[in-house]
């Protein structure tokens, strides 16, 4: 890519987490990116304040009602309004983007993700969940239309800076024995067994290291996060889950490593600021300015690692079970724990529940093949109509 012409880059989900570091990283460099378009599912007046300070082409919002709101509020800016899903595709696969920025959160960024890796742009993955549910249907896709696939999740980015770049599909190759995936291990690490039922949104959500969406922070809480990375990491590598070991890293400052044959670790180290990742993959193969204060390894007191307790988090053993059943069982487990996760936020489910409903549902559910993106969109009504029907019949506390 030629960096004569600013960079046009869409970002989907960008009123998100995600979204935020990520403007904040391109308003950095103004000669460098320009905003194509942006995406929000509800919030109009956060991303009409975003259409004002970027001024893209094209802006996308959930529905009608909210798509009506903006519109007024944009009224002396040149901006087109879209309006859901199709709309999302259409600024992904637009001629003029060059890179999409895919951050919204859950199955529903598939579709949108698909469209850019259909039309081989230079695509930034945050959005897990899309690849979780499609693996090697996206993968396919990735190298059948020459798309640009950059990880965005900050172990996976790590993992990436880790390995020889003409390698990073054949890591064996290269001469890797395993990849150490490293987790923070949530607000919960070392809250009493006995005490996980009873905790509530507020404390799911409040990560020790993160500033996170709601939904990646309870996935963190119950380590449905690192098993949902650890079949990301999976498809991205084209490795195996018994080649991925999970490391408990409370610090959350390694944030991933390759160990090599000959006995070598390589790890990336950084503060936990999204903005690393997002700048890496920005600019990648080159380095620019993220805006992240400088890693002070005086400051550290130590680094601490344990091994994941499996008993306490179940989810984490679950997601290896889903990948090795292979076909639609990621998928499954992905669909269940989304709906898990929304009861939970709204005070329908005690914490426990969420890897219980995924236990149920990957063992009452059968795994097919998966030939088209419309059977994993398919898969994935059908396992969340399944997914609240489990949970209508079970006795939910409110
Ligand atoms: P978030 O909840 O903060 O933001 C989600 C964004 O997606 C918002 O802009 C929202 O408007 C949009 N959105 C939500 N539902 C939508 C729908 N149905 N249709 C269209 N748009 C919708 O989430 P986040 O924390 O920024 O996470 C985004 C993705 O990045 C997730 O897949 C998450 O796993 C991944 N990720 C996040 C982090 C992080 O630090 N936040 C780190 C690694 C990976
Ligand atoms: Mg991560």
């Amino acid at each position: 890519m030629s960096y004569d012409q600013p960079q046009n880059i869409t970002v989907l989900g960008a009123t998100g987490s995600i979204g935020s570091s990520t403007l904040d990283v391109v308003a950095r460099h103004p000669g460098r990116f320009r905003v194509h378009a942006l995406s929000a599912h509800r919030q109009v007046g956060a991303l009409a304040e975003l259409c004002r300070r970027f001024r893209p082409r094209f802006a996308v919002i959930g529905d009608r009602d909210a798509a009506t709101r903006l519109q007024q509020e944009l009224e002396s800016l040149s901006v087109t309004v879209l309006v859901g899903e199709e709309g999302l595709c259409q600024v992904a696969a637009d001629p003029d983007t060059d890179t999409v920025m895919a951050a919204i959160v859950g199955g529903a960024g598939l579709a949108p993700t698909m469209a850019a890796v259909r039309e081989g742009k230079r695509v930034l993955l945050a959005n897990k969940e899309a690849l979780v549910m499609s693996g090697g249907l996206f993968m396919d896709a990735v190298r059948q239309h020459g798309a640009t696939l950059l990880p965005i999740d900050s172990e996976h980015n790590a993992i990436f800076q880790c390995l020889p770049p003409e390698q990073i599909r054949a890591p064996e190759q290269a001469g890797v024995t395993r990849i150490l995936l490293t987790a923070s291990g949530g607000p919960f690490r070392e809250t009493p067994l006995a005490e996980l039922r009873e905790v509530t949104p507020e404390q799911a959500c409040a990560h020790p290291n993160w500033s996170m969406g709601r939904k990646i922070s309870v996935d963190s809480a119950t380590l449905m996060n690192k098993g949902l990375e650890l079949i990301e990491a999976c498809w991205l590598f084209n490795t195996t889950p018994d080649r991925i070991e999970v490391h408990v890293h409370p610090e959350s400052i390694i944030h991933s490593m390759v160990e090599y044959r000959d006995g070598s670790v390589l790890a990336q180290l950084g503060s936990p600021d999204m903005r690393t990742p997002i700048a890496n993959a920005l600019a990648w193969p080159e380095r620019i300015d993220a805006g992240v204060s400088p890693l002070d390894l005086f400051e550290l007191a130590s680094f601490h690692f344990q091994r994941p307790d499996l008993e306490r988090f179940p989810n984490l053993r679950l997601a290896a079970e889903a990948f090795a059943s292979g076909g639609s069982a990621p998928a499954i487990l992905n669909a269940a724990n989304e709906v898990a996760v929304d009861a939970f936020l709204a005070g329908r489910i005690a914490f426990t529940d969420m890897a219980a409903l995924n236990e149920q549902m990957l063992a009452s559910m059968v795994s097919r093949d998966l030939e088209s993106i419309e059977d994993v969109l398919e898969q994935d009504r059908e396992a969340r109509a399944r997914a609240t029907q489990l949970l209508s019949a079970w006795d939910v506390r409110v």
